[in-house]
Protein backbone atom coordinates (compact mmCIF):
# COMPACT_ATOMS: atom_id res chain seq x y z
CA UNK A 1 0.00 0.00 0.00
CA UNK A 2 1.22 3.93 -0.65
CA UNK A 3 2.31 5.67 2.38
CA UNK A 4 -0.47 8.97 2.01
CA UNK A 5 0.69 12.61 3.24
CA UNK A 6 -1.84 15.00 3.42
CA UNK A 7 -0.49 18.61 2.98
CA UNK A 8 -2.85 20.96 5.29
CA UNK A 9 -2.86 24.32 6.91
CA UNK A 10 -6.69 25.71 6.91
CA UNK A 11 -4.86 29.04 5.86
CA UNK A 12 -4.66 30.31 2.68
CA UNK A 13 -1.37 30.74 0.44
CA UNK A 14 1.06 29.11 2.66
CA UNK A 15 2.82 26.67 0.11
CA UNK A 16 0.65 23.58 0.10
CA UNK A 17 -0.15 23.15 -2.97
CA UNK A 18 3.25 24.17 -4.24
CA UNK A 19 4.82 21.67 -2.04
CA UNK A 20 2.04 19.08 -3.67
CA UNK A 21 3.36 19.59 -6.87
CA UNK A 22 6.95 19.36 -6.07
CA UNK A 23 7.42 17.01 -3.78
CA UNK A 24 5.54 14.47 -5.97
CA UNK A 25 7.63 15.54 -8.80
CA UNK A 26 11.13 15.22 -6.66
CA UNK A 27 9.32 11.49 -5.45
CA UNK A 28 9.27 10.96 -9.26
CA UNK A 29 12.91 11.99 -9.71
CA UNK A 30 14.09 8.99 -6.93
CA UNK A 31 12.03 6.67 -8.89
CA UNK A 32 8.72 6.11 -7.19
CA UNK A 33 4.96 5.71 -8.63
CA UNK A 34 3.26 8.79 -7.22
CA UNK A 35 -0.18 10.30 -7.33
CA UNK A 36 -1.19 13.34 -5.98
CA UNK A 37 -4.56 14.57 -5.03
CA UNK A 38 -6.38 17.96 -5.58
CA UNK A 39 -8.55 18.26 -2.86
CA UNK A 40 -9.24 21.68 -3.40
CA UNK A 41 -12.32 22.99 -4.53
CA UNK A 42 -10.35 26.09 -6.23
CA UNK A 43 -8.60 23.45 -7.90
CA UNK A 44 -5.14 25.36 -7.64
CA UNK A 45 -3.23 22.06 -7.94
CA UNK A 46 -4.89 21.09 -11.16
CA UNK A 47 -4.55 24.02 -12.78
CA UNK A 48 -0.93 24.14 -12.01
CA UNK A 49 -0.57 20.56 -13.66
CA UNK A 50 -1.61 22.47 -16.86
CA UNK A 51 -5.21 21.12 -16.57
CA UNK A 52 -7.97 22.75 -17.20
CA UNK A 53 -10.88 22.24 -14.20
CA UNK A 54 -13.58 22.72 -16.56
CA UNK A 55 -12.23 20.66 -19.26
CA UNK A 56 -11.43 17.37 -16.98
CA UNK A 57 -14.19 14.83 -17.48
CA UNK A 58 -14.42 13.49 -13.84
CA UNK A 59 -12.62 14.06 -10.65
CA UNK A 60 -12.22 13.31 -6.75
CA UNK A 61 -15.61 14.70 -6.29
CA UNK A 62 -16.66 11.79 -8.23
CA UNK A 63 -14.95 9.60 -6.73
CA UNK A 64 -16.23 10.75 -3.20
CA UNK A 65 -19.85 10.84 -4.21
CA UNK A 66 -20.11 7.99 -6.79
CA UNK A 67 -17.56 5.53 -5.89
CA UNK A 68 -19.45 2.42 -7.84
CA UNK A 69 -19.36 4.77 -10.83
CA UNK A 70 -16.03 5.84 -10.79
CA UNK A 71 -12.94 4.18 -9.49
CA UNK A 72 -10.12 5.57 -8.60
CA UNK A 73 -8.92 4.15 -11.80
CA UNK A 74 -11.52 6.17 -13.36
CA UNK A 75 -10.75 9.55 -12.20
CA UNK A 76 -6.72 9.33 -12.73
CA UNK A 77 -5.51 11.63 -15.23
CA UNK A 78 -2.30 9.78 -15.93
CA UNK A 79 1.25 10.99 -16.20
CA UNK A 80 1.82 13.30 -19.59
CA UNK A 81 5.55 12.28 -19.06
CA UNK A 82 7.96 10.51 -17.13
CA UNK A 83 8.83 13.40 -14.65
CA UNK A 84 5.32 14.10 -13.72
CA UNK A 85 3.07 12.10 -10.81
CA UNK A 86 -0.41 10.94 -12.08
CA UNK A 87 -3.11 13.31 -10.85
CA UNK A 88 -6.86 12.97 -9.70
CA UNK A 89 -8.27 16.56 -10.36
CA UNK A 90 -10.25 18.51 -8.61
CA UNK A 91 -13.22 21.33 -9.85
CA UNK A 92 -15.23 23.31 -8.14
CA UNK A 93 -18.18 21.23 -7.88
CA UNK A 94 -15.81 20.09 -4.60
CA UNK A 95 -17.63 22.80 -3.25
CA UNK A 96 -21.04 20.98 -3.03
CA UNK A 97 -19.00 18.30 -1.32
CA UNK A 98 -18.78 19.06 2.02
CA UNK A 99 -22.31 19.37 2.51
CA UNK A 100 -23.40 16.51 0.30
CA UNK A 101 -21.07 14.16 2.57
CA UNK A 102 -22.71 14.60 5.55
CA UNK A 103 -25.09 12.59 5.52
CA UNK A 104 -22.75 9.96 4.11
CA UNK A 105 -22.45 6.69 7.00
CA UNK A 106 -18.48 7.24 7.51
CA UNK A 107 -18.30 9.94 6.20
CA UNK A 108 -14.72 11.07 7.74
CA UNK A 109 -13.76 7.78 6.02
CA UNK A 110 -14.55 8.28 2.44
CA UNK A 111 -11.34 8.93 1.30
CA UNK A 112 -9.82 6.52 2.90
CA UNK A 113 -12.04 4.06 1.13
CA UNK A 114 -11.03 5.46 -2.16
CA UNK A 115 -7.41 5.37 -1.55
CA UNK A 116 -7.67 1.94 -0.90
CA UNK A 117 -7.71 1.26 -4.49
CA UNK A 118 -4.53 2.97 -5.05
CA UNK A 119 -2.04 0.14 -4.88
CA UNK A 120 -0.23 0.77 -7.84
CA UNK A 121 1.58 3.53 -6.19
CA UNK A 122 4.06 4.11 -3.64
CA UNK A 123 3.24 7.64 -2.48
CA UNK A 124 -0.16 9.37 -2.80
CA UNK A 125 -0.04 13.26 -1.62
CA UNK A 126 -3.25 15.08 -0.88
CA UNK A 127 -3.57 18.71 -1.47
CA UNK A 128 -6.23 20.01 1.34
CA UNK A 129 -8.43 23.38 1.15
CA UNK A 130 -7.70 25.71 3.51
CA UNK A 131 -10.15 25.09 6.32
CA UNK A 132 -10.73 22.47 8.52
CA UNK A 133 -14.15 20.95 7.04
CA UNK A 134 -14.92 17.44 5.91
CA UNK A 135 -12.59 17.38 3.56
CA UNK A 136 -9.61 18.43 5.45
CA UNK A 137 -11.07 15.84 7.97
CA UNK A 138 -11.25 13.10 5.48
CA UNK A 139 -7.37 13.83 3.86
CA UNK A 140 -6.06 13.40 8.05
CA UNK A 141 -8.41 10.18 8.32
CA UNK A 142 -6.59 8.64 5.25
CA UNK A 143 -3.04 9.96 5.55
CA UNK A 144 -0.28 8.32 7.45
CA UNK A 145 1.40 11.93 7.92
CA UNK A 146 0.36 15.43 7.57
CA UNK A 147 2.75 18.02 6.64
CA UNK A 148 2.03 21.48 7.43
CA UNK A 149 3.87 24.58 5.40
CA UNK A 150 4.39 27.40 7.57
CA UNK A 151 5.37 30.49 6.32
CA UNK A 152 8.54 31.61 8.15
CA UNK A 153 6.49 35.61 8.25
CA UNK A 154 5.10 37.26 11.00
CA UNK A 155 2.21 35.31 13.01
CA UNK A 156 3.46 32.13 11.13
CA UNK A 157 2.04 30.01 14.66
CA UNK A 158 -1.39 31.45 14.33
CA UNK A 159 -4.43 29.03 13.46
CA UNK A 160 -1.36 25.87 14.62
CA UNK A 161 -2.96 25.35 17.78
CA UNK A 162 -6.19 24.65 16.03
CA UNK A 163 -4.80 22.65 13.30
CA UNK A 164 -3.05 20.29 16.17
CA UNK A 165 -6.19 20.14 17.94
CA UNK A 166 -8.01 18.87 14.75
CA UNK A 167 -5.25 16.18 14.47
CA UNK A 168 -5.36 15.01 17.80
CA UNK A 169 -9.26 14.51 17.64
CA UNK A 170 -8.53 12.30 14.28
CA UNK A 171 -5.73 10.31 16.00
CA UNK A 172 -8.39 9.80 19.31
CA UNK A 173 -11.15 8.63 16.84
CA UNK A 174 -10.23 7.26 13.60
CA UNK A 175 -6.58 7.15 12.63
CA UNK A 176 -4.22 6.88 15.96
CA UNK A 177 -1.12 6.12 13.75
CA UNK A 178 -1.41 9.75 12.42
CA UNK A 179 1.97 11.58 12.40
CA UNK A 180 2.55 15.44 11.67
CA UNK A 181 5.18 17.88 10.47
CA UNK A 182 5.65 21.44 10.00
CA UNK A 183 7.54 22.26 6.85
CA UNK A 184 8.67 25.87 7.10
CA UNK A 185 8.29 27.71 3.59
CA UNK A 186 9.02 31.07 2.28
CA UNK A 187 12.30 31.37 3.89
CA UNK A 188 14.36 34.24 3.04
CA UNK A 189 17.75 33.91 4.91
CA UNK A 190 18.43 36.90 3.89
CA UNK A 191 16.21 38.85 6.50
CA UNK A 192 16.65 38.89 10.11
CA UNK A 193 12.94 38.29 10.61
CA UNK A 194 12.68 34.85 8.43
CA UNK A 195 15.61 34.12 10.72
CA UNK A 196 14.15 34.44 13.74
CA UNK A 197 10.50 33.11 12.78
CA UNK A 198 12.57 29.68 11.90
CA UNK A 199 14.40 29.48 15.15
CA UNK A 200 10.55 30.25 16.97
CA UNK A 201 9.61 27.40 14.75
CA UNK A 202 12.28 25.14 16.00
CA UNK A 203 12.34 25.78 19.61
CA UNK A 204 8.41 25.18 19.35
CA UNK A 205 8.01 22.02 17.16
CA UNK A 206 11.66 20.56 17.65
CA UNK A 207 11.85 17.41 16.09
CA UNK A 208 8.23 17.99 14.24
CA UNK A 209 9.75 20.29 12.13
CA UNK A 210 11.22 19.54 8.99
CA UNK A 211 15.18 21.01 9.08
CA UNK A 212 15.22 22.16 5.74
CA UNK A 213 13.30 25.55 4.65
CA UNK A 214 11.99 26.17 1.56
CA UNK A 215 13.04 29.44 0.47
CA UNK A 216 11.32 31.73 -0.65
CA UNK A 217 11.41 32.57 -4.57
CA UNK A 218 9.69 34.77 -6.39
CA UNK A 219 9.88 33.31 -9.73
CA UNK A 220 7.96 29.99 -8.23
CA UNK A 221 4.17 31.05 -9.39
CA UNK A 222 5.82 31.20 -13.10
CA UNK A 223 6.64 27.39 -12.57
CA UNK A 224 3.12 26.85 -11.93
CA UNK A 225 1.38 29.67 -14.55
CA UNK A 226 4.12 27.25 -17.23
CA UNK A 227 1.88 24.01 -15.93
CA UNK A 228 5.20 22.65 -14.68
CA UNK A 229 6.94 21.80 -11.25
CA UNK A 230 10.03 24.17 -10.38
CA UNK A 231 12.39 20.59 -10.66
CA UNK A 232 11.19 20.47 -14.56
CA UNK A 233 10.93 24.53 -14.94
CA UNK A 234 14.55 25.66 -13.10
CA UNK A 235 16.01 21.76 -12.08
CA UNK A 236 19.28 23.28 -10.17
CA UNK A 237 17.32 26.04 -8.52
CA UNK A 238 17.78 26.11 -4.45
CA UNK A 239 13.74 25.42 -4.10
CA UNK A 240 13.88 22.80 -6.46
CA UNK A 241 17.09 21.15 -4.14
CA UNK A 242 14.71 21.83 -1.31
CA UNK A 243 12.15 19.75 -2.40
CA UNK A 244 13.98 17.38 -3.20
CA UNK A 245 15.62 16.99 0.65
CA UNK A 246 12.30 16.83 1.83
CA UNK A 247 11.17 14.21 -0.72
CA UNK A 248 13.76 12.36 0.92
CA UNK A 249 12.41 12.77 4.77
CA UNK A 250 9.31 11.60 3.67
CA UNK A 251 11.30 8.42 2.41
CA UNK A 252 13.24 8.04 5.63
CA UNK A 253 9.99 8.09 7.74
CA UNK A 254 7.78 5.61 5.72
CA UNK A 255 10.44 3.07 6.28
P1 LIG B 1 -1.64 27.23 -0.63
O1 LIG B 1 -1.89 26.01 -1.44
O2 LIG B 1 -1.27 26.93 0.79
O3 LIG B 1 -2.78 28.20 -0.71
P2 LIG B 1 0.27 27.90 -2.70
O4 LIG B 1 1.19 26.74 -2.80
O5 LIG B 1 -0.80 28.02 -3.72
O6 LIG B 1 -0.36 27.98 -1.24
O7 LIG B 1 1.17 29.21 -2.70
C1 LIG B 1 0.58 30.50 -2.72
C2 LIG B 1 1.34 31.39 -3.69
O8 LIG B 1 2.67 31.56 -3.25
C3 LIG B 1 1.42 30.82 -5.09
O9 LIG B 1 1.34 31.87 -6.02
C4 LIG B 1 2.81 30.19 -5.15
O10 LIG B 1 3.35 30.19 -6.45
C5 LIG B 1 3.59 31.10 -4.22
N1 LIG B 1 4.66 30.38 -3.51
C6 LIG B 1 4.56 29.16 -2.91
N2 LIG B 1 5.73 28.82 -2.34
C7 LIG B 1 6.59 29.85 -2.56
C8 LIG B 1 7.97 30.12 -2.22
N3 LIG B 1 8.69 29.23 -1.53
N4 LIG B 1 8.51 31.29 -2.64
C9 LIG B 1 7.77 32.17 -3.35
N5 LIG B 1 6.50 31.99 -3.71
C10 LIG B 1 5.89 30.85 -3.33
MG1 LIG C 1 -3.65 25.41 -2.40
Amino acid sequence: MPRVVALANQKGGVGKTTTTLNVGAALVELGHEVLVVDLDPQAALTTSMGLSPADVEATIYNALLEPSRYPLANVTVPPPDAATPALVPASIDLAGAEVELINEIGRERVLADVLAQADVFDYVLIDCPPSLGLLTINALTAAHEVLIPVQCQYLALRGMQLLLATIQKVQARANPALRWRALPTFYDRRTAHAREVLEELRAVYGANLVDEPIPSRVGLADASVAGQSVLAYDPTSDVAEAYRRVAKELMHAAR
